[in-house]
């Protein structure tokens, strides 16, 4: 930092400041405006886009400063936030006005992205992470949402399941207790836009959570919460009421679905355009709260396994699919409840406002009519909802009581307080109202005894109140009764001591009626603190009643059944079932039902049929039902009986990965070589055309040998679709394989997808036609003919794979292996399309040419002719 000019006492207490948060930009309170210096002021005005001034413009090195008016500094913090900086809030801790020398600064509170409300969006949760490495690559894991109070650890076995934590949990933030590097760690977050934060060792606050962490057992995960939450008290420097009692989770509670995995599946979120259009939490959000709406997203991200929690939402979703009019009228008082969950995290906060209580209230009103309901609904299950919806009368009868209905949003102004709640405040509001009203009598007497019609009496904040006459009137008053106040150019103003009397009175009250009234609300508001438990509680229950009847709801408008679970028996029997966003998307006459049946015997299903058939829409649609179950939801099926499965990998092609720089294949291999060795019996599996991201032998080796190793190694369910039909000659050799195929049929030589999925294997790639249905040209599509039957005869008969064919590339152990036949060496996939029986003349031109000598004409030119050869 520049030395060279000698640093003003402000710029001393500016760095010594500064010095203590190095990692955040510092809004240096400066009056009326946040400033900031140096590189802080360079980033901020380049992200704000306000304009960068100096310090001491003219000394030998100025210093870089921007600043934002305080009072619209909300904003601009958001959206700093928003690009994922802190920002640590520097105030004026004494008042300038009485204060000799510098004014004592301090930061109050630093923002950041993990723990700022504000940025908060109503529908979804903002969670800041804490992370502690344990022995080898496990970790513990806490987690914090500042607005809700939510607050749970857990411990994780490696750096795919704290991936898998991350990207579920949205996180922005996340908090290396300890402060440890990890190279994984920074990749990750720099693959989800997470800030990386940390905190000392030395900063931990042993000992000061304790009763938060009372039911924290493991005591890892005892040590990252209080890592979290230390790091909480030293950003926002307060304590909070409304934090729950942490509560310790295990992935085993829940089926895992590792990242890629939820991504693949578009669980909360499409892949291509991140939107939730299109994906499960779109197909199943019915939801009329926030509450609601953030609480289904969370059960998504976590089905569960335990079959009684899973049949306990089932059957609450059945009886509300049974009884449609307390549906309705469950979701008519949804319509009335407002965001519990936030208003309780305000009230902690100190920032809920007159309008806040009065919509706690209001919610708090339809607590009877949800009380009500679930009795009609007569189900133990119900009765056991009811109990956590608290109606809490009392605190209902006190903010009806006390808060005025049209209350305004500022808490400095008054009318907050109902008039009746305070004696001391309706005697302050009559002086006031009395006082007024003199005041206007006055006006009329002064008016008649001095005979000026003009004459007034009014108020402004220097003065006080006065009387005002115009220069043309001055004559006719009399000097001695009046003391001169101010003059103007055209009136001079007066008080009188009657005047200033009354005005005492008034100025008092006022002062002293807002002063009381922002008492007596911040007394209302701390009283709801004591009821935060409870309160937290029937919001909870609030939200798990519109998720319920939003599945119910989902269930009903598009057809889906009650699920039947089969714990121990691992047969799994879903007839007529769909994709549930792609037939939303389709409507439902258009959408083919297909039914999925595996014996507990069964362990891989081949998956065969023409691209564009709808192989990877089957697969999905098993996923996709396997999750609904287990989140509580009915099914799209006409019936279903599905084991519970407590983890789902999947291999589902998508785009490139730009962002880890990983081609495909890589990719590919990745997300295989996971769920291999991850896999237990109790798992789903979905493979979806493995190895078509390199040649075509070298990808069908890979292909059979991953099938080979399925059948040694897991006992889990699988699904394996492959574009490469000679797979399906597998069935012989594997007992557990079953060869499945979308039907298509040939009609005058088209192809006509029924989207069917049928037994047995499948006889033909029918690549081409796909191509021909894509609208390519059609010369193009007989030379594919052409080279189709070359090949196919060269190669006698069928290649196949139960025969050791010499691959070039990868060298794969291929199991079972009988007589050898000559299969046709390749070199790559592209090779023999070209050197099969073209002319080499041809071939050698284009060698030859030079394409950037050439016109667009001469290249459009020189492949006419070619192609006229060729077909010569
Ligand atoms: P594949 O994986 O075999 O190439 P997809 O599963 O991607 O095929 O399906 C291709 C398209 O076919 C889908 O986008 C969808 O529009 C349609 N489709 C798939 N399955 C069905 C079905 N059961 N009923 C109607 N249309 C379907
Ligand atoms: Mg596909």
């Amino acid at each position: 930092m520049p030395q060279k000019t000698k640093r003003t006492p402000m710029m001393e207490q500016y760095f010594s400041i500064k010095e203590q948060y190095p990692d955040c930009l510092l809004f240096y309170r400066l009056g009326d405006f946040y400033e900031l210096f140096y590189d802080d002021a360079l980033e901020a005005a380049r992200l704000l886009e306000i304009t960068l001034t100096s310090r001491n413009k003219n000394a030998e090195d100025p210093i870089p400063m921007c600043g934002v008016p305080h009072h619209s500094a909300k904003e601009y913090i958001r959206t700093l936030i928003e690009y994922g900086k802190k920002v640590a809030i520097c105030e004026q801790l004494e008042d300038p006005k009485f204060t000799k020398g510098m004014v004592k600064r301090d930061v109050v509170q630093v923002l950041t992205p993990g723990t700022y409300t504000e940025y908060s969006q109503q529908h979804a949760n903002n969670y800041l992470v804490a992370l502690k490495p344990l022995a080898q690559d496990s970790y513990a894991l806490g987690y914090v949402d500042v607005a809700t109070g939510e607050l749970k650890g857990t411990c994780v076995q490696s750096m795919e399941e704290v991936r898998s934590e991350c990207s579920s949990l949205k996180t922005r933030e996340l908090v290396k207790v300890g402060d440890f590097s990890s190279e994984a760690l920074e990749e990750m977050c720099l693959y989800f836009d997470i800030l990386p934060s940390t905190l000392a060792t030395e900063d931990i606050q042993k000992g000061s959570f304790d009763a938060l962490l009372e039911d924290i057992e493991q005591e890892d995960v005892y040590e990252v919460l209080e890592g979290l939450l230390s790091y909480l008290a030293k950003t926002q420097k307060k304590s909070f009421t409304h934090l729950q009692k942490a509560s310790y989770y295990e992935r085993d509670f829940y089926l895992f679905m590792n990242y890629e995995a939820k991504r693949n599946l578009e669980l909360t979120s499409t892949i291509r355009t991140q939107q939730k259009q299109g994906s499960l939490y779109w197909f199943l959000d019915e939801t009329q709260t926030a509450m609601g709406a953030r609480l289904l997203k969370q059960w998504i991200e976590k089905p569960l396994v335990l079959q009684t929690d899973i049949e306990e939402r089932h059957d609450l979703v059945e009886s509300l699919t049974q009884h449609y009019f307390e549906r309705i009228d469950f979701i008519e008082a949804l319509k009335g409840v407002y965001d519990l969950e936030r208003i309780v995290g305000k009230v902690s906060f100190g920032t809920a406002n007159a309008r806040d209580l009065l919509q706690l209230k209001q919610t708090l009103a339809k607590v009877p009519v949800f009380r009500a309901i679930a009795d009609s609904l007569n189900h133990p299950k119900w009765q056991k909802l009811k109990q956590q919806l608290h109606a809490i009368p009392e605190l209902y009868e006190r903010i009806e009581r006390a808060i005025d209905e049209d209350a305004p949003v500022s808490l400095s102004d008054g009318n907050i307080i109902k008039k009746g709640y305070h004696e001391k405040l309706d005697l302050y509001r009559e002086t006031m109202a009395h006082g007024k009203e003199w005041i206007a009598q006055l006006q009329q007497t002064e008016r008649e005894a001095t005979g000026i019609k003009s004459l007034k009496i009014s108020y402004n904040k220097v003065f006080g109140y006065y009387i005002e006459v115009t220069k043309a009137n001055l004559s006719q008053l009399d000097d001695s009764r009046y003391e001169r106040k101010q003059t103007l150019s055209n009136a001079e103003r007066f008080i009188t001591p009657e005047l200033k009397e009354k005005e005492a009175l008034i100025l008092e009250a006022e002062e002293k009626s807002s002063l009381l009234e922002y008492e007596l609300f911040v007394a209302v508001r701390e009283e709801v603190k004591t009821y935060t438990e409870q309160l937290q509680e029937l919001a909870k229950a609030v939200a798990t009643i519109d998720v319920l009847q939003s599945f119910s709801t989902v269930s009903e408008a598009y057809q889906l059944t009650r699920p039947t679970i089969s714990l121990m028996d691992r047969s799994l029997e879903i007839i007529d079932g769909r994709h549930p966003v792609v037939e939303k998307v389709m409507g439902r006459s258009s959408y083919v039902p297909n039914s999925i049946q595996m014996s507990p015997e069964d362990h891989i299903l081949l998956i065969t049929g023409p691209n564009m058939s709808g192989k990877s829409t089957y697969m999905r649609q098993l996923a996709l039902c396997v999750i609904l179950s287990q989140i509580g939801c009915f099914v799209p099926a006409t019936s279903a009986k599905i084991p519970i499965f407590t983890k789902i990998f999947t291999r589902i092609g998508a785009a490139d990965d730009l962002i880890s720089g990983q081609s495909t294949f890589m990719v590919e291999m990745m997300e295989t070589n996971t769920a291999l060795r991850q896999a237990d019996p109790t798992s789903l599996l979905l493979f979806d055309e493995i190895g078509r991201g390199t040649a075509t032998y070298d990808g069908m080796a890979l292909a059979h040998a991953i099938i080979g190793y399925i059948h040694e190694h897991l006992t889990a369910k699988v699904l394996f679709s492959t574009h490469y039909h000679e797979l399906t000659a597998l069935s012989d050799t594997y007992e557990d394989l079953k060869n499945v195929h979308v039907g298509a049929i040939e009609k005058d030589g088209e192809v006509v997808f029924l989207h069917k999925i049928m037994e047995g294997p499948a006889d033909k790639s029918y690549g081409i036609h796909v191509a021909k249905l894509a609208g390519l040209p059609s010369s193009l599509l007989n030379h594919a003919e052409n080279i189709l039957t070359i090949l196919e005869t060269n190669s006698q008969a069928n290649i196949s794979l139960q025969e050791d064919a010499p691959v070039e590339k990868a060298e794969v152990e291929i199991v079972e292996t009988s007589a050898t036949v000559e299969v046709p060496r390749v070199e790559s996939e592209q090779l023999d399309l070209f050197t099969s029986n073209l002319d080499q003349e041809v071939l050698e031109e284009i060698k030859s040419v030079r394409v950037m000598n050439l016109t667009p004409l001469q290249a459009l030119q020189f492949i006419d002719q070619w192609q006229t050869r060729l077909k010569g």
